[in-house]
């Protein structure tokens, strides 16, 4: 069976609010299109593995991305590397501000990112929470954003959506997110991938055209309970 590898970033830090449920999700749909997934995770230290072809991080609170800030420095030419090829990567909250250049927190801290999305984030007062929608390329993606920082875009940076309910990157603009290549950050947990399967097929299909080819297909998989699970988190007030 055709092998997906799939890098989960520093897993104990940074996975709030579901975020793994998004390597669960690529896992299932990959079994469910036929390929053969393999999951990795890369703790603060570990070695950065060959050969990947999907990366996933999540978020966490400021004292963890602290504590990775550092690896995270160490591990930013093979990111860089592996986003100018085009692989396809989803960076939730923490993990999306320090994909950025650089989050300042609510103490004053500066936690420096690794400038693949042009962006800064500031930690603010009021904290942004909430169900959220957000239209995209992808038709709309639905979540939950928590987050104190406010990131804003820099110069052409293309955001990943723009809001049609709740915050997003701040309270000034109507962006969510930011897409570089096929490098997505977001605030949106839930997790974001179970609910948005339009999107999750685009970062497999991504992956297993890289690897295997342009004539790899997906399947057409029955997404009846998805719709409805859609159709209820649009539904709940913010
Ligand atoms: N600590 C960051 C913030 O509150 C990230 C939070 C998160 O990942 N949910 O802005």
């Amino acid at each position: 069976m055709k092998k997906i590898r799939i890098l989960n970033l520093y897993p104990d830090e940074m996975n709030i609010y579901g975020d793994s449920g998004n390597v669960l999700t690529l896992t299932r749909r990959l079994q469910w299109h036929g390929y053969d997934p393999e999951v990795l995770f890369l703790h603060p230290g570990d070695t950065f593995p060959e050969s990947i072809d999907l990366l996933i991080g999540g978020g966490g609170q400021d004292s963890g991305q602290q504590k990775i800030a550092k690896d995270l420095q160490r591990i930013a030419p093979n990111l860089r590397k592996l986003a100018d090829n085009g692989t396809p990567m989803l960076m939730i909250c923490g993990l999306y501000q320090l994909f950025g250049h650089r989050f300042v927190t609510d103490m004053g801290d500066e936690i420096k990112g690794i400038g693949i999305f042009d962006a800064e984030t500031i930690a603010k007062d009021k904290r942004l929470i909430g169900n959220i929608v957000i239209e995209t390329d992808f038709g709309r993606v639905i979540g939950y954003e928590n987050h104190s920082g406010q990131t804003y875009l820099k110069n052409k940076q293309k955001p990943f959506g723009l809001i049609i309910k709740g915050e997003g990157n701040n309270t000034d603009d109507r962006s969510e997110g930011a897409r570089t290549n096929n490098v997505f950050g977001s605030y949106l947990h839930g997790s974001l991938l179970p609910k948005n399967p339009v999107f999750a097929d685009y970062l497999i299909k991504t992956a297993v055209e890289k690897k295997y080819g342009k004539k790899s297909t997906l399947k057409k998989l029955d997404e009846s309970l998805t719709h409805r699970a859609r159709e209820s988190a649009e539904a709940r007030p913010r």
